[in-house]
């Protein structure tokens, strides 16, 4: 009787299935196999996490456009606007989706869409423009 494992429970190279040889605990041929494995598992990954960024990417565009439609660019420093929040969502505005977060005065939450920024109320939103607030990090 043989001592040897029979073929199909002697271990495999991960990546090219291929029977390894030499010594235990082996999981590659050689590097190559260990490097691609790995490269494949990152491929899968990335491709997982850019599913998931179109929808968002749309969402803030669509924001942006329905926004600039309001002419708030002609909106002067220190001047706002309010627009019912009704009105923006029938229009497709997605409130929750911004391209940067601060607060005013360390209580106001004001959300940008690039350089239109709103604070929200009940059933309004009031805008202004501020390309730096977009920017600045306060939390
Ligand atoms: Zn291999």
């Amino acid at each position: 009787m043989s001592n040897e494992t029979p073929t199909h429970e002697k271990p495999r190279c991960r990546y090219c299935d291929k029977i390894l040889h030499g010594r235990a605990g082996k999981i590659f041929c050689n590097v190559d196999c260990k490097n691609n494995y790995n490269s494949r598992i990152r491929s899968v990954d990335r491709a997982e996490e850019n599913k998931r960024f179109p929808d968002v990417i749309k969402t803030i565009k669509n924001n942006y456009r329905v926004l600039k439609q309001y002419r708030l660019n002609n909106l002067k420093e220190g001047e706002i606007r309010h627009i019912r929040k009704d009105e923006l969502r029938r229009l497709g505005f997605d409130h929750r989706f911004c391209t940067g977060a601060a607060l005013e005065g360390g209580r106001e939450m004001w959300k940008c869409c690039f350089e239109f920024c709103w604070k929200e109320d009940m059933n309004w939103l009031t805008f202004k423009i501020d390309p730096d607030l977009n920017t600045r990090y306060n939390y």
